[in-house]
């Protein structure tokens, strides 16, 4: 039997005429940048998380990178986010010239940990002024950036919390989150001055290339946002700040109108699929070997992955392969220890959380699709593997 971590063409057989017709208007129509289907789709992502306005953009890293170019963070800026993440995160902080501040993770949620985040900032920083800086580089600490990892809401009302009292802006990097929420029903996106999304096609809600979009409640960034997309041009041709070009294609929007009613259904298979994964490996007693993922009580997990812990985790990944079933690491290596932040000065043992999830985690074929003889397959492999 045959499990991919990721098979997108169910999803694709079951809308294929109504996403071929989307896509054939687009190309009738010959309007490609910036139109109806854009707009449409801005309002509806927007409101699905709990935000006034939506600007689509070209990926999820070019949210990540407008949102911090809008906010005016630059060289001698600093950025306290998560290590434990994909490496745009981190990438588009050091891309507009500012210095990412890599703090822990939670070992339970694999997201920022707000303990750690508090610890830095009353350890290692100082008020000069207004500005809250970083004892050791005299940079001036300008904004979290929590991520949403694995489609779990970060920890976010402590977060908030440090953020209002310190003066920080908030982005959030909801790239694996759409639609996720903490206990209260608050939305990933709806928390910080700019939510940031992304619709690759491996995402929960993904398009048929890239494709991104950042979310905000606060109308001044939007205009910001809009302009800064179009390379800073308003009105067209006349530039009061230098942006890029991070527009969202027709044809993406017009594919992702289609896709997002079906987003909740998509969700809750993703949710079924965990649950599912929880009991089975709970019942299959693998003591040790195995630990599965941890929901905040009352929250709403999106699964964009289902990620264990494995003790062995190459030796498991390998059997699984030998058994036909497909996995990867998410993420083998923390930003802190990446080559090109060596300049940064982390050495390993730095962030001892994140060192421990790269080296045990490994994530398992969680999308809605799944039958269930393959998510019992996968279970049977892994119980294999533990008995052996
Ligand atoms: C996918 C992802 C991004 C980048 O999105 P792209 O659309 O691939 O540019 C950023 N952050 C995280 C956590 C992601 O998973």
């Amino acid at each position: 039997m045959k499990v991919p971590l990721l098979d997108l063409k169910p999803q694709y057989q079951a809308l294929k005429g109504e996403l071929d017709a989307a896509i054939l208007r687009v190309a009738e129509s010959q309007g490609f940048i910036l139109g109806p289907e854009v707009r449409r789709l801005e309002d509806a992502v927007a409101a699905y998380c709990q935000c006034r306005f939506g600007i689509g953009v070209s990926s999820g890293t070019d949210a990540l990178l407008v949102a911090l170019m809008v906010l005016g963070i630059g060289p001698g800026d600093e950025i306290i986010t998560s290590p434990y993440t994909f490496f745009a995160t981190g990438g588009t902080v050091a891309r507009v010239g500012a210095r990412p501040v890599f703090c822990d993770i939670e070992p339970e949620s694999f997201n920022l940990s707000p303990a750690a985040v508090q610890a830095f900032i009353e350890r290692g920083c100082e008020r000069r002024g207004e500005a809250l800086v970083n004892r050791a580089t005299g940079g001036r600490i300008r904004a979290l950036m929590p991520v949403h990892l694995y489609g779990q809401v970060a920890d976010m009302e402590p977060l908030m919390a440090l953020a209002r009292h310190h003066g920080l802006r908030v982005i959030e990097d909801a790239a694996q989150a759409i639609g996720s929420a903490d206990a209260s029903g608050r939305r990933a996106c709806s928390f910080g001055d700019i939510g940031c999304l992304s619709f690759f096609p491996t995402k929960n809600l993904g398009a048929f290339g890239d494709a991104g979009m950042c979310v905000t409640n606060d109308a001044a960034l939007a205009e910001r946002l809009e302009i800064f997309r179009v390379h800073g041009g308003k009105p067209k041709y006349y530039h009061g700040v230098i942006g890029g070009n991070f527009r969202l294609d027709e044809i993406q929007a017009a594919v992702l109108n289609v896709k997002l009613p079906h987003l909740d259904d998509w969700s809750a298979a993703r949710q079924r699929n965990a649950a599912f994964y929880d009991g089975a490996l709970a019942a299959a007693d693998l003591g040790a070997h195995v630990r599965t993922p941890r929901t905040a009580a009352g929250a709403r997990h999106i699964y964009n992955q289902y990620v264990i812990r494995a003790g062995r985790r190459d030796e498991l990944r390998q059997h699984l392969a030998d058994r036909g079933v497909g996995t990867e690491i998410y993420y083998p290596v923390p930003l802190h220890l990446q080559q090109c932040f060596a300049d940064l000065g982390y050495r390993a043992g730095d962030l001892p959380e994140s060192e421990r999830a790269a080296a045990e985690t490994l994530a398992l074929p969680i999308y809605p699709e799944l039958s269930q003889a393959q998510l019992r397959h996968v279970v049977e492999s892994i119980a294999e593997f533990c008995r052996r």
